[in-house]
């Protein structure tokens, strides 16, 4: 059902999964990406955890400052975010290791891959000591982001685990617009770079 005029989101649910019957661990990037993903949620009557590991942003300012607004936006839904903890050491050590001379190069390459990959791994770990069936993100919300990217990032972070990748495209259906109508209507504070010192303002 839709709820808001122009919405015709259809979840791609993986086989076999009734998300009513599900525990959903929701990794949230920041609150732009989460809005129109959290609000569907909650009128669908699924309670997400809402997971906020985002060691990537830099300054630790910036990283507070989209974790505190997350949970302002969660908050008018009576829902409360896990704050994973803050490791940019441990974050550029990785993407460095993985992604070698390419870690500065354009968004959407081997850093970006390599940087969900640590993201998603932290949400698959939480979500398989905390109870949860489905892991999703709202890094596939963004226009920014390379899709096939998220999702095998997605995949990989879910394998040693009972955890189910849910690969959601969450752009379609009237959730884009709907993002950016609760943008400016909950005045939520929409950065301009993605996160990391190697993003450029978009
Ligand atoms: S540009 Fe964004 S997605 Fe890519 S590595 Fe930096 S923070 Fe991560």
């Amino acid at each position: 059902m839709s709820h808001f005029e122009g919405c015709v989101f259809r979840p791609e649910v993986p086989e076999g999964i009734d998300l009513k019957k599900s525990r959903i661990l929701l990794h949230c990037c920041c609150a732009p990406c989460s809005t129109a993903i959290l609000e569907w949620m909650v009128e669908e009557g699924l309670r997400p955890g809402v997971f906020f590991s985002n060691s990537n942003i830099v300054p630790y300012e910036e990283y507070t400052k989209r974790r505190d607004e997350l949970a302002r936006y969660a908050a008018s839904f009576g829902l409360e975010v896990v704050d994973d903890e803050y490791d940019h050491a441990a974050w550029l050590e990785y993407v460095r290791s993985l992604s070698g001379a390419a870690v500065s190069g354009p968004e959407r390459g081997p850093r970006c891959l390599a940087c969900f990959g640590f993201r998603l791994l932290r949400a698959a770990k939480y979500a398989a000591t905390h109870g949860y069936d489905i892991l999703t993100t709202t890094l596939a919300s963004s226009r920014w982001k390379d899709l096939a990217q998220v999702d095998s990032a997605g995949r990989l972070a879910v394998k040693e685990t009972d955890v189910i990748w849910w690969n959601q495209n969450w752009r379609k259906g009237g959730l884009q617009e709907r993002r950016n109508f609760l943008v400016k209507s909950c005045a939520l504070y929409n950065q301009t770079w993605c996160g990391c010192e190697f993003s450029s303002h978009h």
